[in-house]
């Protein structure tokens, strides 16, 4: 063990509770210890969002311990414990055995102690443990790697990438995320070996490339992205090679502001294909075309005002985000520019469907009601139109004859 920190833990938001659960479980016999992603954050000075604990105990006792604990994960060692309305992912000392299918260990097996514990996990950085105190253990030395901002593996990286892929993509992700260099030869191995990724499930390759993109260091991300090959194993790259070599101007934020990027980028292949193939949600898909739809709007006719009506006040950073991504300047604050509109949604229109239909009694109901109560829209925030209904219905009836006739 060594170091000993200043910071006073129990005063912390999160190591405090976190303290608090480690001490009930010293008290009952058993050895506890904060692990991975926060001692990692913790030491690198950054916001730590979230503190997992290792304990020598079984889960079953974890149950007896505490009041509230959820059972999210018993078979493989994890309980989460309530403390002070926070959650705490408490897992027994484990180690893996052969991964199966590259994708699920084919067992987890308890471990009696927390330096085997931290043998199974993937970089040096992420093995680390530290006790209440604030004391460290790091068998490995990830406190040096922390320090020289590197990533490496635990053990040989042919061998630990062999057991699961996706360590490839986290190495890379965690190199974006914090600005380290992934290791020569643990990059070595990742283009030795980047077709693995294909046994992977499409869900966690999306999870950690968007982590990638969204990260602060995302250029050396992509780079590595590029450069190992990984590329060429991700869905739609795979086909659309010169997409892989795009590096958007600014940092992009998540999957829908990345499809938008990309879509312009390769405008052959459809939102919907990119969705199909990364198995996205609806609402990153809606976003993303709402945001390309504007994009292209904005390509042929430049900012006008119904183009950021049709962003609605959620799209619109994404869209600012997406135009500086591909390198337009925008010369007027367009945030602003949305807040003065006369309106901001159809129901703030001083016409109504029923006022509208009234209009025309003798027409049937069809989708010209949607069309007429758009183009009233459009012509009210473009300025056309005052939002008055005596100039609404002249204006509509004005529309009406034109089109009959
Ligand atoms: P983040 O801030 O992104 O949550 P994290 O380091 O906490 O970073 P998690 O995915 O939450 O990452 O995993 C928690 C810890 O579990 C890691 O720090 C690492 O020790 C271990 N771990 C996670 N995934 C793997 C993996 N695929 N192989 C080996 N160890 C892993
Ligand atoms: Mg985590």
């Amino acid at each position: 063990m060594s170091r000993c920190c200043t910071v006073n833990f129990k005063e912390h938001a999160l190591f405090g509770p976190a303290i608090e659960v480690i001490s009930a479980i010293e008290n009952h016999g058993g050895e506890a210890f904060m692990v991975g992603g926060c001692v990692r954050d913790f030491l690198l000075g950054q916001e730590v969002k979230d503190v997992d604990i290792a304990t020598s105990l079984r889960p079953e006792e974890i149950m007896n311990i505490f009041d509230k604990v959820i059972p999210v994960g018993i078979e493989h060692g994890t309980v989460i414990v309530r403390q002070r309305s926070l959650s705490f992912e408490v897992t027994t000392y484990r180690m893996e055995e052969d991964y199966e299918d590259y994708r699920h260990p084919s067992q987890v097996y308890f471990v009696s102690s927390i330096e085997q514990d931290l043998s199974r996990r993937d970089f040096t950085m992420n093995a680390m443990a530290m006790t209440s105190g604030g004391k460290l253990i790091d068998p490995f030395s990830g406190e040096e790697a922390i320090r020289e901002k590197k990533i490496e593996t635990v053990g040989s990286p042919s061998d630990r990438f062999e057991e699961d892929p996706l360590r490839m993509m986290r190495a890379l992700r965690f190199s974006s995320q914090l600005g380290f260099t992934v290791s020569p030869s643990v990059l070595e191995v990742i283009k030795e070996k980047s077709s693995l990724l294909q046994h992977l499930s499409v869900e966690r390759l999306a999870a950690e490339f968007e982590k990638t993109v969204a990260g602060p260091w995302y250029r050396k991300g992509l780079n590595y992205l590029a450069g190992t090959g990984v590329f060429a194993h991700l869905p739609v790259f795979c086909t659309c090679t010169d997409a892989a070599g795009r590096l958007p101007l600014v940092r992009l934020r998540d999957w829908s502001e990345m499809l938008s990027f990309y879509h312009q980028q390769i405008p052959g292949v459809p939102v919907e294909d990119w969705g199909r193939k990364w198995k996205l949600s609806n609402s990153t898909k809606k976003k993303a075309r709402n945001i390309s739809g504007a994009v292209q709007m904005y390509k042929e006719r430049g900012l006008g005002d119904y183009l950021l009506y049709t962003l609605g006040g959620a799209d619109l950073y994404s869209w600012v985000n997406v135009m500086r991504s591909l390198g337009y300047e925008m010369e007027t604050d367009p945030v602003e520019r949305y807040r003065s509109l006369p309106i901001h949604s159809r129901s703030e229109l001083h016409l109504d469907t029923e006022e509208l239909l009234q209009l025309f009694p003798e027409r049937k109901k069809g989708k010209w009601i949607g069309e007429y109560l758009n183009a009233l829209v459009q012509s009210v925030v473009e300025g056309n139109c005052v939002n008055e209904k005596d100039e609404l219905i002249k204006w509509i009836i004005e529309l009406d004859r034109q089109r009959q006739g």
